[in-house]
């Protein structure tokens, strides 16, 4: 009876494990791409997230941790766009993991199906700009989001055609759920449609063209490098002429430079989230929005 019992366990342990390995290890370079795989993928796929939701996206410091992690890897999502260029292609060398390079069955790069905002005609990273290949922070533009849950999905059944039904059924239940949210946040942020709006870093860049925002201009006077007093007067002269509805900053660059423009004009200085994860209220894609639209009404 006992080795009866025994048995039982030893096959049932086994059948759990095949089950555990049958899942796709999936690898995210930033949070909000995790969530998208978890909301499509669901149980049949195991993804980790590799950069912290509040720190800045471009510099990440890659832990030993990641190069593990790569080496059992069935699928790499990157956001691209040269977001990752400074962390993620030395990890993938020392990882040594064919399924999951650039070119392969195993890669995936989301900015390639992004028609993507100050793309330029010929790449430069002239006057150190971290945005050579145009403006990588595609994703808080909720269109794109529609845009790349269909790539995940398309990617997902490629590595794994047995759950294409359920990938297919996840991916329309959340893009009925997220177009409901598209049309309340337009909706929430009417009002600001057509208005002045100054940022700190480009972040925000597809968010306001989606909301029909205006950028008035940035702190930072190229992309990556930090504002100058010349540069920070001329802004101040820029909103004083023109008028402007917020100054919008990040969660983790230096908050002093909008604050003395703030301060100097009067515009309403609001810090938002980029990514799931920056703040405690964005626990995942839908909230990362909600919570952004709740700061600008706040
Ligand atoms: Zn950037």
């Amino acid at each position: 009876m006992k080795r009866k019992i025994l048995i039982i366990v030893f096959i049932g342990l086994l059948s759990l494990t095949s089950v555990v390995e049958a899942r796709l290890r999936v690898l995210a370079s930033y949070n909000y791409i995790a969530d998208l795989v978890e909301k499509i993928g669901g149980d049949n796929v195991k993804v980790t997230p590799l950069a912290k939701g509040y720190k800045d996206p471009h510099y990440v410091t890659p832990r030993p941790s990641f190069i593990a992690k790569m080496r059992k890897a069935d699928l790499l999502i990157i956001n691209g766009g040269q977001l990752e260029i400074g962390w993620i292609p030395p990890i993938l060398k020392k990882a040594n993991n064919p399924r999951i390079n650039p070119g392969n069955k195993g890669f995936l790069d989301l900015f390639s199906f992004i028609d993507g905002i100050d793309v330029p005609k010929e790449i430069s990273r002239a006057h150190g700009d971290v945005h050579p290949d145009g403006n990588p922070h595609f994703h808080l533009d909720p269109e794109n989001i529609l845009i790349i849950s269909g790539v995940i999905r398309d990617k997902l059944i490629d590595l794994d055609l047995s759950h294409k039904g359920i990938f297919t059924k996840r991916h329309k239940e959340f893009v009925e759920k997220w177009r409901k949210k598209m049309s309340e946040w337009e909706k929430a942020l009417e009002k600001f449609s057509g208005k002045n709006v100054v940022q700190y870093h480009k972040n925000f860049d597809y968010f306001l063209k989606s909301f029909n925002m205006k950028q008035l201009g940035t702190l930072e006077p190229v992309p990556g490098i930090p504002p100058s007093t010349k540069h920070i007067l001329e802004m101040i002269e820029v909103i004083n002429n023109k008028g402007a509805e917020f100054i919008i900053h990040d969660v983790y660059h230096m908050k002093k430079p909008s604050r003395f423009v703030n301060r100097e004009t009067g515009v309403k200085l609001v810090v938002l989230p980029h990514d799931v994860g920056s703040v405690d209220e964005a626990i995942d894609i839908v909230s990362l929005f909600d919570e952004i639209v709740r700061r600008l009404l706040k």
